[in-house]
C-alpha cells in the first residue's frame, strides 16, 4: 500500500507574514490528518522561517528547485547542501513552469534529480503534456520520454523512493482539472511504463497529480486507483482548503 503525499506548491507566492499565518493554521489543523505524508515547498527566501517553525512536526517542507552544482560562481541558484542546511526533505524538479519559462531540459531535469537523490533529499519529479500535445494525443509520450531521461540517467532504481507529479501543464493554475477518469489513465500509463522495466519499482513510486488540484474536487481525483497523492498550487495558500485535500488523501 502506498502512502499518499500532498505537497504544496508556493510559486514565488507570500510574505514572512502571510506564511506564519498560513503555516499556523496548517499545524492547528494537521492532526486531523490521519495517513497522509504532507509537505509545502516555499520559496528559497522564507525556507529559514519554514525550517524554525515546522521542524518537529508532521508537516514536511521542501524547496522549488535547485542547481546541478555544489557551489562557487552561480549568482541566484541554490545548492542541494543549503536546502539541506535547512533541513529540507524534499524539492520539486522540472516543474513545467521551471521548463517552459527557464528552459530546462529533460536532460537538465535528469541531472537535477539525480543531484537531489544523492544529497538524500526527495524529488518531487513533474512530468506532463501541453494542451497542444493532449490534443494531438500524444500525452504517453511526452511524459514518457520525460520519464525515460531521468531513468536513462539516474537507473529505474533510483524512482522507487522518488515521488513523481504528473501535471499536465494545461491544468496548472487554469481551473481546468483533469477528470479523474482522465488522470487515472495517464496515472495508468506512466505506472505501465515503469512497470515495463521494474514491477517493484512501479509498486512502490508514488504518483501525484497536479492541476487545479482543490478542496472540491481532492477527493474524487485521490479516490483513483493509480493516484497517490497531489502536487497543490493555488489551494496549498489556503490553509483550510489545503488541509481539506491533505484529509481527503487520507
Ligand atoms: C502546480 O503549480 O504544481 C499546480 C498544480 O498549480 P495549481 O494547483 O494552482 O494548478
Amino acid at each position: 500500500m502506498r502512502k499518499p503525499i500532498i505537497a504544496g506548491n508556493w510559486k514565488m507566492n507570500g510574505s514572512r507574514s502571510s506564511i506564519k499565518e498560513l503555516l499556523h493554521g496548517l499545524k492547528a489543523g494537521i492532526g486531523e490528518v490521519k495517513s497522509a505524508e504532507v509537505a509545502v515547498c516555499a520559496p528559497s527566501i522564507y525556507l529559514a522561517d519554514v525550517s524554525e517553525q515546522l521542524t518537529g512536526t508532521a508537516i514536511g517542507f521542501g524547496g522549488q528547485n535547485l542547481s546541478t552544482a555544489a557551489k562557487g560562481a552561480f549568482t541566484g541558484e541554490i545548492s542541494a547542501d543549503m536546502l539541506l542546511d535547512f533541513k529540507c526533505e524534499y524539492v520539486i524538479v522540472g516543474h513545467s513552469e521551471r521548463r517552459s519559462l527557464y528552459g530546462e531540459t529533460d536532460q537538465l531535469v535528469a541531472e537535477k534529480f539525480e543531484v537531489a537523490r544523492k544529497a538524500g533529499l526527495k524529488p518531487i519529479l513533474c512530468i506532463g503534456e501541453t494542451l497542444e500535445e493532449r490534443e494531438s494525443g500524444i500525452t504517453n509520450d511526452v511524459c514518457s520520454r520525460q520519464l525515460n531521461a531521468v531513468i536513462e540517467h539516474s537507473g529505474i532504481a533510483a524512482l522507487a523512493d522518488g515521488v513523481i507529479a504528473y501535471e499536465p501543464v494545461w491544468a496548472i493554475g487554469t481551473g481546468k482539472t483533469a477528470t479523474p477518469e482522465q488522470a487515472q489513465e495517464t496515472h495508468a500509463a506512466i505506472r505501465k511504463l515503469l512497470s515495463d522495466k521494474d514491477a517493484s519499482v512501479a509498486e512502490k513510486v508514488r504518483i501525484q497529480y497536479g492541476g487545479s488540484m482543490n478542496a472540491a474536487n481532492a477527493a474524487e481525483l485521490l479516490a483513483m486507483a493509480d493516484i497517490d497523492g497531489g502536487l497543490i498550487g493555488g489551494a496549498s495558500l489556503v490553509a483550510k482548503d489545503f488541509l481539506t485535500i491533505c484529509k481527503a488523501a487520507g
